[in-house]
């Protein structure tokens, strides 16, 4: 399923030091013994009120869209350009399309606005490295005033052909994390597949193909495709990984699609060649499995294989790593600190010298570049808000 996987598994295994430490064999156990209970009870209207929530466009979040586009242009948002030294925004990205609407016509992150997040970065924050920033966040060199890093999760080749040339243009560096069972394969991420799949087929169709309670009751619903495809998205990130990705072999094998440019992954070779135009590559496990739902002997192979994959295929070890879904726990962490220097989440807000390095907040791109700066400034209110002297000047 993931070429070369089955020999790194195997090496990785070998290396992997058999638990002498009885505190991680006690949370281990336990972590096993969390795994064979659900971690709730399905709970449909649940899963519908959410996927209603994330899709229905409410009059409420078209004015917030209206009032940041507003603060854009008038130029109101210079909140953040006292962000001090030892700070940093982390902003995470995935794809960038080359047209501005998805398969559901909604608004998409396309190259032309990313551009525009480009240029307005490049104009008014300090885009650094990756490595610059963890050197200042542990007090070894000084971060610049609005110090911004951008990364790239999972490893689209749209990241070569649609990011890199933008980011040359501007002389901007990024990061890239990599899934490593998923490069030089024809395979897609599964959730955009899925996305893909309710786009194209009815649910009764889906309904009988799928094997699963959960996704049929779902499909009966009659609820707006989108929504059922969030509603089922939602259920099987819930699932234990196994369960899961059998799920999605079924509906894979019932529905076969071939992965469209957008979300082809890509090559060694491109890898390679990202990396020769500057890019930092770090790790993103080997099967973009949610830590928190694996046991943790699981959560050290996924570690290990992307880790030694990556040696092997680029010939430096990564350093920095993503976790899938942002999803970590103190046990899945403390693995992560086994391996690697620093780790990055999606927990929203900016990086201090008060965050631990293995949990570093990032900040998701939005769509519009106005809404990146509003996101920028609210998230330094945060941050200011959070210690004494919110208007004192500052250096
Ligand atoms: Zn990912």
């Amino acid at each position: 399923m993931h070429p070369g996987g089955g020999k790194t598994m195997k090496e990785a295994h070998t290396h992997v030091p058999v638990a002498g430490n009885e505190r991680l064999e006690l949370k281990r156990q336990r972590n096993q013994l969390d795994l064979r209970l659900p971690r709730n009870p399905i709970d449909l209207d649940r899963l519908v009120l959410r996927a209603r929530s994330l899709t229905e466009r409410r009059w409420t979040y078209r004015m917030k869209q209206g009032v940041k586009a507003l603060s854009f242009y008038l130029g109101l948002h210079p909140a953040s350009w006292k962000l001090g030294a030892g700070e940093a925004a982390v902003l995470f990205y995935h794809k960038v399309e080359r047209r501005p609407l998805d398969v559901w016509g909604e608004p998409v992150l396309d190259v032309h606005e990313f551009e525009r997040h480009v240029a307005y970065l490049a104009r008014e924050y300090r885009p650094v490295s990756m490595s610059e920033l963890i050197a200042g966040l542990r007090g070894q060199t000084r971060l610049p005033h609005r110090a911004v890093v951008l990364t790239f999760d999972d490893g689209y080749r749209n990241n070569l052909y649609l990011v890199a040339p933008i980011l040359a243009r501007y002389g901007v560096p990024a990061m890239l994390f990599v899934t490593t069972g998923l490069i030089g394969g024809n395979q897609w991420m599964w959730a955009y597949e899925l996305e893909e799949l309710f786009s194209r087929f009815a649910p009764e169709e889906i309904r009988q193909a799928c094997g699963d309670p959960v996704v049929a009751r779902l499909c009966a619903l009659g609820l707006e495709p989108r929504a059922l495809m969030m509603a089922c998205v939602e259920h099987l990130k819930d699932l234990p990984h196994p369960v899961m990705l059998a799920l999605v072999e079924r509906l894979r094998s019932a529905f076969p699609l071939p992965v469209n440019d957008e979300n082809r992954f890509l090559s060694w070779n491109e890898v390679r060649e990202l990396r020769r135009q500057g890019f930092e590559i770090g790790a993103h496990t080997e099967t973009h499995p949610i830590l928190t739902r694996l046991p943790l002997e699981e959560v050290e192979r996924e570690l290990l294989a992307c880790r030694d994959t990556l040696e092997a295929e680029l010939g430096i070890r990564p350093t920095v790593f993503s976790y899938p879904n942002g999803a970590t726990n103190p046990e899945v962490s403390a693995l992560v600190g086994r391996y690697f220097e620093a780790a990055v989440t999606t927990r929203t807000g900016f990086c201090s010298r008060a965050h631990a390095l293995l949990e570093l907040p990032r900040i998701g791109a939005p769509v519009h570049v106005s809404e990146l700066a509003f996101e920028l400034a609210w998230n330094y209110f945060r941050l200011e808000g959070a210690r004494p002297g919110l208007w004192a000047p500052r250096e």
